[in-house]
Parts: structure tokens; C-alpha cells; sequence
């Protein structure tokens, strides 16, 4: 069947090669098991089935309502939450549902600016966050990189925002989210707390929990989750809606009848049932005691990874991380961030650029760049080996700056990682 496509099925092998050879330190990237790779790639795929468990629109649901009610029970259980919805098709379509259940247009948002970390999907004028809310920002103090909370609630006060959120792309440190409450009573603000990257460390205890303080909480399922791609919304406990909407009945509509209204009719149309089984094999892993030592793994190789860059000069915003990620400032190197991605990719060592807090390059420049340690833990990486991605990172920027030619240094990184496997833990 495959050379019946050659093309595509060839450039799925060199992708595959790809993936094996390099270091990936993209931090919202992971390696996900063989069991969520075959649910992802399952003939559930095949499957209509709008509408959620034994309410849909479509009939032969039997089988995907008891998949699809597998995946809610185990992410309630992971993340000790009330309500679930696993049908979001991404972190994006998550907080779109989210906004569409609790907001109306022109309505005010709070959220962390992107430039200083935050995510597109929080109030960014080139997102539809930004263009179909009033979107105002909080961000880091200069001095430390750290969230600069009284700033965050002069301007929540000063503006009322009608919902505060708080989350990140590219923040290393862990949130106050018992501030962002009392901020968000202050005001009658709902709550939001995006969890993509972090998730996986939350849900194994590694991090502050969220889900008890937030009014409604939003994660990507492929990042430190390392599910299928893919997003989800939950509750810690759910909550009748602060707006008065009544059922039929006249009684008050509970948030998850809400946000479940959201997600379908209201944003998306059938769920795609081959990623929510993907999902569910995700977070059945994740709820294993393993998974355990993988966040913790994680946690202590970003660690390690940041100790070892400060050592050799290299700028690390707040001075370190609290979990798998750090954002390095390259401005004291003499390197954009755009230059270093390039470097590192020529030594087959994959960042992402990011912008850094006050920044002074654009967006597609950058001063920074955005390293996590995700999935070169899953290959079974750990603390012992850390030392070496360092000193790759360090000469694949040397021998950029210097016009040298970087083909022996990636002999060397796709040598070490030809002693790793895709997926070892
Ligand atoms: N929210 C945050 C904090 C993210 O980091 C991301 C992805 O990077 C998203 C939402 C969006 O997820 P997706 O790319 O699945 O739409």
C-alpha cells in the first residue's frame, strides 16, 4: 500500500530519520509511545461522532462513546478534576472554546504578553484572542524576569478585565496562581489557567496545582503530557455560571454544560476520535507511577541544562527554571536568535527562537532562544549526559560566529544519539 504513495511515505521516512539523529530541544515538542502512535494512526479516524457520549448526532457510536469516556475518566483522575473535555483539537481550539463559553466580544481579557513569554491565544492582536477581545498584558520585571504580579493587579484593578489568564509558552518559573485568585475575586474576573507546557509536571505533583484555584484550566495534550497532538479543558469543580444563563427547566446551567456547548456546536465540529483513543493511551501512561520518574527526570535535566549554560556565560532569563524549559538571552553572546536556531540546526541540534523580555530584535529575529528537555528525556538522556548537549550547544554557536564548518559536530551529536532510542522511558 505505501509505494502506492511514494512521496509522501518517503518523506515520512526521512522525517522519522530526522527525529532519530538529532538533539530535540524544542520545548513543546516530545516522543510519544508506540501505543499512542498506533491509536493516533487507528481506523477510528473513520469515525463521525458529534455531539459526546451517548448523546450524539450519528449513529455506531457505541464503541468511540466508550473510548471517549475512558479518556475523560482518566484525565479527571490524573488531574483530580471534576470535569473534563477531551475533544478540543488543539491548545488554540481549547482556549477559543474557553473564550466563546465565558466571554462577548469587545469583552476585556488579562493575559501574560506574548513578547515576554505568553502564548498567541492570549490576547495577541495577530490572534483572533486579540482581534475579537480587548486584550491587555501583564508581563516580567526587568531586573529579575520574574512574573511582575503587582503590576499584573494594578492593571487588573484598573481595567476589570472579565477574565484573567494565566500561562505561558516560554516562562520557566512556576505561577502564584493563590494571587491570581485573590486578584480575580477582587474583580469578578473568571479565572483561566493555561497549563500547555507544564501539564505533565503539574499532573505528577512536580509544580504548584492550578486546578483547585482556577476557575477552568486548558492544556495541549503533546507537550510535557506527550499525548497526540491535541487539547483539553477541565475543571477542578465545576460551578454554576456567574451569568445567570437557565435550562429549559429555569434551573442554573452548570460551567461544564457551558463549556461543553462551546467546544460542540459552538467551535468545533466532530471530534476527532483516533486522537482522543491517542489521548486516552496518554494519560493512562501518565497516571502510571513511571511517569513519575520521567517528569522528575525532566525536571532535572532542564536544571542541568541551565547550570551548565550560565557556566559557560550564556544569559538565562530569571536565572534558571523551575521546570522543562529555559529561555536563553543572547544578547550578551553577540548572536540573534534567529542566527542561533540556524547554527544549531546546521549541527542537527533543534531550538526554536524566541523573543526575550524587552527585546529589541522583531519577532522573526529575536534575541533569544527557547530550549526544553522533554524529549531528550523520553530517549533516556539524563543528568550524566547533560554536560555533553551543553558543549554541542556552546560550538555549533562558536563555529557559526566563525564561519567554520559545523558537518564534524553533527557527526558527533548524531553519533550520541544513535545510542539513544526514540523512546526509551
Ligand atoms: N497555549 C500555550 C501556553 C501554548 O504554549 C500553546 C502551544 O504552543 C498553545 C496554547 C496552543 O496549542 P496548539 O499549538 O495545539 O494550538
Amino acid at each position: 500500500m505505501k509505494n502506492l504513495d511514494k512521496d509522501i511515505f518517503e518523506l515520512i521516512e526521512k522525517e522519522e530519520e530526522r527525529q532519530i539523529k538529532g538533539i530535540e530541544l524544542i520545548a513543546s515538542e516530545n516522543y510519544v509511545s508506540q501505543n499512542v502512535l498506533d491509536a493516533t494512526g487507528s481506523i477510528l479516524t473513520n469515525k463521525y461522532a458529534e455531539g459526546y457520549p451517548s448523546k450524539r448526532y450519528y449513529g455506531g457510536c457505541e464503541i468511540v462513546d466508550q473510548i471517549e469516556q475512558l479518556a475523560i475518566e482518566r484525565l479527571k483522575l490524573l488531574f483530580n478534576a471534576e470535569y473534563a473535555n477531551v475533544q478540543p483539537h488543539s491548545g488554540s481550539q481549547a482556549n477559543s472554546a474557553v473564550y466563546l463559553a465565558c466571554l462577548k466580544p469587545g469583552d476585556k481579557i488579562l493575559g501574560f504578553d506574548l513578547s515576554h513569554g505568553g502564548h498567541l491565544t492570549h490576547g495577541s492582536p495577530v490572534n483572533f484572542s486579540g482581534q475579537l477581545y480587548n486584550a491587555f498584558f501583564y508581563g516580567v520585571s526587568k531586573d529579575s524576569g520574574l512574573i511582575d504580579y503587582k503590576t499584573m493587579r494594578e492593571i487588573a484593578l484598573k481595567e476589570k478585565p472579565k477574565m484573567l489568564i494565566c500561562g505561558a509558552s516560554a516562562y520557566s518559573r512556576d505561577w502564584d496562581y493563590s494571587f491570581f485568585r485573590e486578584v480575580a475575586d477582587e474583580i469578578g474576573a473568571i479565572l483561566l489557567a493555561d497549563i500547555s507546557h507544564p501539564s505533565g509536571l503539574i499532573a505528577k505533583g512536580l509544580l504548584k496545582d492550578p486546578l483547585q484555584l482556577c476557575d477552568i484550566v486548558t492544556t495541549t495534550t503533546h507537550k510535557t503530557l506527550r499525548g497526540p497532538r491535541g487539547g483539553v479543558i477541565m475543571m477542578g469543580k465545576d460551578f454554576d455560571n456567574p451569568w445567570g444563563y437557565k435550562n429549559k427547566k429555569g434551573d442554573k446551567k452548570r460551567m461544564s454544560t457551558i463549556l461543553n456547548s462551546a467546544v460542540f456546536p459552538g467551535s468545533q465540529g466532530g471530534p476527532l476520535e483516533h486522537v482522543i483513543a491517542a489521548k486516552a493511551v496518554a494519560f493512562g501512561e501518565a497516571l502510571q507511577d513511571n511517569f513519575f520518574e520521567y517528569m522528575l527526570r525532566v525536571k532535572q535535566n532542564a536544571h542541568c541544562l541551565s547550570e551548565g549554560l550560565s557556566s559557560l556565560g550564556y544569559d538565562i532569563v530569571s536565572d534558571g527554571t523551575d521546570n522543562h524549559c529555559l529561555l536563553i538571552d543572547l544578547r550578551s553572546k553577540n548572536i540573534t536568535g534567529k542566527d542561533a536556531e540556524l547554527a544549531l540546526g546546521q549541527a542537527d541540534i533543534t531550538v526554536n527562537k524566541n523573543m526575550v523580555p524587552f527585546d529589541s530584535q522583531s519577532p522573526f529575529i529575536t534575541s533569544g532562544i527557547r530550549i526544553g528537555s522533554a524529549a531528550i528525556t523520553t530517549r533516556g538522556i539524563t543528568i550524566n549526559d547533560i554536560n555533553l548537549i551543553v558543549e554541542y550547544i556552546d560550538e555549533a554557536i562558536y563555529l557559526y560566529k566563525n564561519k567554520k564548518n559545523t558537518h564534524s559536530l553533527s557527526k558527533k551529536v548524531n553519533k550520541t544519539m544513535s545510542e539513544f532510542p526514540i523512546f526509551k522511558y
